[in-house]
């Protein structure tokens, strides 16, 4: 399959890919391409521009500012998989870049095309929800940040608009009592059901506890009612079993030939303990 003809710009500095943007409204970026080439190969998006933006200087790399880790987004899976300072301070982000694809895809995929993308069954959505990110977006009319919360609006829909492009995700610093879990689609590695653990822990007690779970549903969401069954609690393996029960309905999920809406519910249970196992060091 091939795709339609396009025009092609590889600018190297993040002025010129937005005015470039500016210039062609029908334009879209590629980063890795590994959402974006097949997507325009299988003609489901037919952009009559690219700017590559894989040359941009300063957009890809990991910092810790104060108490904000910031990921520029031409950082790839691969940069966040092998990263001291996320193992050290972030360690769901190194957790979900090993699980995400293959070796290839990990190499030359990026946090900021997968997050612009916005496939509901892929990982970092859920962790950014958990960990409470905020992304920075630019354009022309200057930056602006947004609460990954407000970010994703449903199935491959964010709130960015045209002429803008996301540039990097800022991380609240917070502990190391986090973890994934997923239960991938056998072929793709994408996930049928992921949920995102981060945990407030004042020694025993769950001083407040973030999840957020993704490939279930149209779009990514919190697990509320696993939230509040943990908050002020002692952390036991009996309460976390009993917190995991009936945490969404099968009518809100999505169903295929995969996985149909009931099986993807239990699943969610499972994928939950798990996750807050793992964040709590609780064996499970
Ligand atoms: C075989 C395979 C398996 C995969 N498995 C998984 C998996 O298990 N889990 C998972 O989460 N993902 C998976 N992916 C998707 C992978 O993570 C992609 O790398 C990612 O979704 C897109 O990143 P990219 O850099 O390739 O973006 P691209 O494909 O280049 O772009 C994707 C979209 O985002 C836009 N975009 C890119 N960068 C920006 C930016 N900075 N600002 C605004 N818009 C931007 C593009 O215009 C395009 O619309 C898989 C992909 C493949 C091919």
């Amino acid at each position: 399959m091939y795709t339609n003809e396009f025009d092609y710009f590889r600018p190297s500095h993040i002025q010129e890919a937005l005015a470039l943007l500016e210039q062609h409204p029908d334009a879209k970026l590629l980063a890795g391409g590994h959402s974006l080439i097949p997507t325009m190969k299988l003609r489901l998006a037919a952009p009559s521009t690219l700017i590559d933006v894989s040359a941009l200087e300063g957009l890809r790399g990991i910092r810790l500012e104060g108490n904000t880790l910031i990921l520029g987004a031409m950082t790839t899976h691969r940069d966040l998989e092998f990263s001291d300072m996320l193992h050290s301070h972030c360690p769901i982000l190194p957790q979900q870049a090993s699980l995400i694809g293959d070796p290839m895809v990990r190499n030359k995929g990026t946090i900021g095309g997968a997050l612009a993308h916005a496939d509901p069954a892929a990982d970092y959505p859920a962790a950014m929800l958990a960990l409470g990110a905020s992304l920075k977006i630019e354009s022309q009319n200057g930056p602006r940040v947004v609460a990954a919360q407000d970010f994703f609006q449903g199935m491959f829909a964010t709130a960015l608009e045209s002429g803008e492009m996301l540039t990097e995700i800022h991380i609240p610093l917070q502990g190391s009592h986090m973890a994934y879990a997923k239960f991938a689609h056998p072929a793709s590695r994408y996930a049928i059901v992921g949920v995102a653990a981060v945990l407030d822990m004042a020694g025993q007690i769950c001083s407040s506890a973030r999840l957020a779970l993704t490939g279930a549903g149209p779009g990514v969401m919190r697990l509320g009612k696993i939230e509040a069954a943990l908050e002020a609690r002692v952390l036991t393996s009996e309460l976390l079993s009993s917190a995991v029960q009936n945490a969404v309905e099968a009518s809100e999920l999505l169903s295929d030939n995969f996985a149909s809406s009931e099986y993807r519910a239990h699943l969610v249970g499972v994928m939950a303990h798990r996750a807050l196992s793992s964040a709590a060091g609780i064996a499970s």
